[in-house]
């Protein structure tokens, strides 16, 4: 179970935009992979990364070429590491933790702060 989701609402908690609030664009997922054979053997959650609306933009110079004789700037958005970032409840508008739970046999994500469910 993800402790963050797509379109997610997050809070960058570290880092010189912290503070700062996104929607989650895209999850990054990591996997452990076997060097010789390339297959995945499974999860590793310390290393997964979210791509967030608006920030972490990074500016990309890119060089002048026989397509592109001006050269240009390009913003890219790069990833952050999911432990930097926080799930910003919908009920209390905080940064918070996520529990979770199980409702009628379905597990789903609730905010350590105020108790509501999340999903
Ligand atoms: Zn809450």
């Amino acid at each position: 179970m993800q402790r963050i989701k797509k379109d997610d609402l997050v809070e960058v908690i570290s880092g010189n935009e912290k503070g700062e609030r996104g929607e989650v664009e895209e999850i990054i997922l990591a996997w452990y992979i076997d060097r010789r054979t390339k297959k995945r053997l499974g999860r590793d959650k310390n290393r997964d990364f979210v791509r967030v609306s608006g920030l972490n933009v990074r500016k990309k110079h890119k060089k002048k070429s026989s397509a592109n004789t001006q050269g240009e700037i390009v913003e890219i958005r790069a990833p952050i590491h999911v432990s930097n970032v926080m799930l910003v409840c919908s009920d209390c508008n905080e940064a918070t933790r996520v529990g979770f739970r199980e409702v009628d046999g379905k597990k789903i994500r609730f905010c350590k702060l105020c108790n509501e469910n999340i999903d």
